[in-house]
């Protein structure tokens, strides 16, 4: 099998009819960039710079944040990467971090972009120290756990202020600053219209978009075979995001474990998903589902099923078979 990936990498990323479709990894730490050469991912589509934070001791300085920032891009060598902002707090607990608070419900709480609004500092010092990095490239960012479109806007004032004081030191910023919104908190998609038009681009994180959808906790493990991810109305969830995106002209991609398993990848891309982000080990298999999918005869699957799925057949043994039939 690694020999038929190894294969694999050197091939186009496109459907049996054609369809381009980006691959990307998630990575978090400088350890994971080797295989982005490895595993032949298209860039980084979902850096989680969180993990500096939470194999440290102590608050990253401003320095080594910005040397790991521009280690990635130097690692990337102009492939694209997105730098997600830190999403700290819920189960991502950093020991040195006096303000944590203790909560009943830490996946509803106090984390993510939440947090960091209310302790500007730590976003401005984050902020300010990718800009460096990225001076002469291109700065990709999305912000965790978006609820409210006002969050955006707060952040965006954060780095333009940023970007006026770098500037103002004749500092090299970045040729072009793209700001995405990640997609996990439901709310937003009663606003998706006005969610594609406030930002650059969307990420969709599907564990947690699936756990706040389901009202089930991503870790609990008496849960986890109950209900499915390939379910017609998460699908459904997940084909109002794509088409919203489509019609804003707002890309949109997912970098959720969905992506990494073939079957689900399948389903991603007859929904539109045109760039999926997925752990790099996962990139291989996926590749080989995509060169073999009639992309055409699957968007003609979904146009009978994802409203009246035949027979009242789950999706996922709809969409197995669809697989096992080529
Ligand atoms: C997600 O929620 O799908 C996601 C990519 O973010 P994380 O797994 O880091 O919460
Ligand atoms: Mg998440």
């Amino acid at each position: 099998r690694q020999e038929v990936y190894r294969e694999l990498r050197k091939k186009p990323s496109v459907t049996k009819d054609g369809v381009q479709v980006d691959l990307l990894m998630n990575a978090g730490l400088a350890v994971d960039l080797p295989q982005l050469a490895e595993a032949g991912a298209a860039g980084i589509g979902l850096f989680r710079t969180e993990l500096q934070f939470m194999v440290a001791s102590t608050f990253p300085r401003a320095e080594a944040q910005e040397r790991l920032y521009r280690d990635v891009l130097d690692a990337a060598r102009g492939k694209p990467v997105t730098f997600r902002t830190i999403d700290i707090g819920g189960d991502k607990v950093l020991p040195y971090f006096k303000g944590a608070i203790q909560e009943e419900n830490p996946a509803l709480g106090w984390r993510a972009i939440r947090l960091t609004l209310d302790r500007p500092g730590l976003l401005r010092t984050q902020i300010r120290a990718l800009l460096k990095a990225c001076g002469g490239r291109e700065l990709k960012l999305m912000l965790p756990m978006v609820t409210e479109l006002g969050e955006v806007a707060q952040a965006r004032e954060i780095i333009d202020r940023e970007v006026r004081h770098l500037s103002r030191f004749a500092h090299h910023l970045p040729t072009s600053l793209k700001l995405g919104a990640m997609l996990e908190v439901p709310s937003l998609l009663f606003q998706l219209d006005e969610l594609m038009k406030a930002v650059d681009f969307v990420s969709v994180g599907s564990n947690d978009l699936f756990q706040f959808v389901m009202a089930v906790d991503r870790g609990n493990t008496q849960l986890s075979d109950r209900f499915d991810t390939l379910s017609t109305p998460f699908l459904r969830v997940l084909k109002q995001i794509a088409d919203a995106g489509a019609r804003n002209h707002t890309p949109v991609t997912l970098c959720g474990e969905l992506a990494g398993k073939p079957i689900s990848a399948m389903a991603l891309i007859g929904l539109g998903y045109r760039s999926i982000s997925m752990s790099p080990a996962s990139i291989g298999p996926v590749k080989a589902m995509l060169t073999e999918l009639p992309l055409d005869e699957l968007q003609a699957f979904f146009d009978d099923n994802l409203m009246a799925p035949a027979h009242g057949l789950p999706m996922r043994a709809l969409l197995q078979a669809f697989a096992d039939d080529r």
